[in-house]
């Protein structure tokens, strides 16, 4: 391949840019021509690209959110929508896309492979849900801004003797809650992928309080319910002072860490070697630390999964 082409699309996850840039000078070290195209899949319809060269991703790799910005595109899960997107990279002679995102924006890829249109999937959210890779691009950079927050809650928690409940993000997924609790320390670990029983966690913050501990920390995961919702419960159950902290967006926002702007490196790369190859409708992905590609098609058919060793762990360490 001659052209190809990259986007940004869905939720931004902090290191998107680092594996923008390293598409784009990837391809060009290896006399490819880049463009970008803006917005996702809406900037696709419409036909907003533009060539990129290797100054235009020059001071990028340590900043957060996405140059190429991202959209959410009804139009392009139509059939009609995805056939204005190939005629868009036709007219710009455009062989093969790398689509950089959450397991929507792989949908819309995998649509364009079915009609013929090779593209290439690198995992782009903080919410570490997608099949076939044991991390996405900026599930560490979100881990290490819940984590700063957790150590902050920690510290007016303990003065005031209080159990506070922090909502975390990861959709239906509950990887941000599970690292996050375990590496805050959390008391309790709420996340979609595992059963819990109210009155349970009511008698253990009991328990506690028995003991004489000061106060609880608790992590409950969007994808099970709100923080709010959750406090209300506990606070029926046990008549504690709950507080609720919803960190909400800024957990998708600030400077990539060192890893996830390696691994985005590693993966926007991987991405153009498959291209080079003719080898479209694949994602990207590491597993056991070394960079790995898989049919999207049948990547996406699979259900995510929590490291239930993991989970346990969280558990047998919050006794
Ligand atoms: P994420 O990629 O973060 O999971 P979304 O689920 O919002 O985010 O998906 C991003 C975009 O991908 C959507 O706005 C839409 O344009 C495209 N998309 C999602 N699902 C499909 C689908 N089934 N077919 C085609 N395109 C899709």
């Amino acid at each position: 391949m001659k052209r190809i082409g990259v986007l940004t699309s869905g939720g931004d996850a902090p290191g998107m840019n680092a594996a923008v840039r390293a598409v784009v000078r990837k391809a060009i070290y290896h006399d490819m021509e880049v463009f970008g195209v803006y917005q996702g899949y809406h900037g696709l319809i419409n036909g907003h690209i533009e060539k990129l060269d290797r100054g235009s991703v020059g001071d990028i790799i340590h900043r957060g959110g996405t140059i190429l910005r991202s959209a959410r595109c009804l139009e392009f899960k139509t059939l009609e929508g995805q056939k204005k997107g190939i005629e868009q990279l036709e007219k710009f002679g455009i062989e093969g896309l790398v689509v950089i995102g959450g397991d929507g924006s792989y949908m819309g890829a995998k649509a364009l492979t079915e009609h013929g249109f090779p593209c290439v999937g690198v995992p782009g959210t903080i919410d570490n849900d997608i099949p076939g890779t044991e991390f996405t691009i900026g599930f560490d950079t979100a881990l290490n801004t819940v984590i700063d927050a957790i150590d902050k809650i920690r510290d007016t928690a303990s003065s005031h003797e209080r159990t506070f409940i922090v909502e975390v993000m990861g959709r239906h997924a509950g990887d941000l809650a599970l690292w996050s609790g375990l590496a805050g320390g959390a008391e309790t670990i709420l996340i979609p992928e595992a059963p819990y029983d109210m009155t349970k966690i009511a008698e253990k913050l009991k328990r506690g309080q028995e003991r004489g501990k000061k106060h609880s920390i608790i992590i409950v995961a969007e994808g099970v319910m709100t923080g709010a919702k959750f406090g209300a419960i506990i606070e029926e159950l046990t008549n504690f002072d709950t507080r609720v902290s919803v960190l909400g967006h800024m957990q998708r926002g600030g400077s990539p860490t060192a890893s996830d702007r390696v691994l985005a490196s590693r993966l926007g790369a991987h991405a153009v070697e498959l291209l080079m190859e003719h080898k479209g409708g694949r994602a990207v992905g590491i597993e056991q630390n070394q960079i790995v590609d898989y049919d999207i098609i049948e990547a996406l058919a699979k259900p995510h999964k929590i490291d239930q060793r993991m989970y346990e762990l969280s558990q047998e360490l919050s006794i």
